[in-house]
């Protein structure tokens, strides 16, 4: 068991609170993340004041990108080190994951909004025992987290994680919008197939979502979601681990 600092919501319109928790061990699906940044989205702020039914307190944040730290037994294809963007998780074996859409999954509700892993055992616990929710199967304002193998999507190791988490959520969804000429095509909703491509397209300077974003360190947690929710900042993103690339300038 691992200790992790978090920013815990404890009750609905409660502001975030950081809190150490113990971070369960992980199942043989699962892999822990150290995280690197975190974007926050409106949705978040939708669970904190209480617009969508989930259990507090609760350790919030789905638009997390971070390192590999460690694996459960059956986790194939990734490794400690590699670099991820933790998108939603899904079943991976009903109709609608079978076919080409997770974001349809039978169980997505359970799986992402329960606060609960697949087994039903929470991913954090205060000290005391208490239970903490997780979100989205990954809970990305906390310095380590535990996540389905089902939400990953990799990421090149010379891709910059500061910038990248939202892709897992925000810019997937408005990409289409945002970036003239990505016409969606059959799968461009699939995260392990739009993240990689959308990167491309940055690194190719047709997608500059670099321009949407403010970067804010983690203990600014309530400044950025204030900021979020008076439309100040489009998208902040957290920098949760400061000694990531320290010697480089935010990417911009
Ligand atoms: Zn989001
Ligand atoms: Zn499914």
């Amino acid at each position: 068991m691992m200790k992790v600092k978090a920013a815990v919501v404890n009750q609905v319109n409660g502001p975030y609170e950081f809190e150490e928790l113990d971070l369960q061990e992980i199942n043989h699906d699962e892999v822990v993340v150290k995280v690197v940044a975190s974007g926050i989205c409106h949705s978040d702020e939708a669970l904190r004041v209480g617009d969508a039914e989930s259990p507090f307190p609760a350790v919030l944040g789905h638009e997390g990108a971070g390192i590999v730290e460690q694996v459960g037994s059956s986790v194939k294809n990734f490794k400690v080190g590699d670099q991820v963007v933790m998108a939603y998780n899904s079943c991976g074996t009903c109709q609608s994951c079978r076919t080409g859409h997770p974001s349809s999954c039978n169980d997505w509700a359970a799986l992402n909004m329960g606060g609960v892993r697949s087994d039903r055992q929470p991913v954090f616990k205060k000290a005391d025992g208490t239970p903490v929710s997780n979100f989205f199967s990954q809970s990305s304002f906390s310095t380590y987290t535990v996540t389905n193998v089902n939400n990953l999507i990799k990421v090149s190791d010379d891709a910059d994680l500061r910038i990248i988490g939202p892709l897992g959520c925000g810019f997937l969804t408005g990409a289409g919008t945002v970036v003239n000429g990505l016409k969606p095509k059959v799968g461009d909703s699939i995260p392990q197939f739009a993240i990689p491509k959308l990167i491309e397209f940055h690194q190719q300077g047709k997608f500059a979502f670099d321009k949407l974003v403010k970067f804010y360190k983690f203990d600014e947690i309530n400044e950025a979601s204030a900021d979020s929710n008076s439309g100040v900042t489009i998208k902040p993103i957290l920098i949760i681990d400061e000694t990531y690339r320290a010697g480089e300038p935010l990417p911009s």
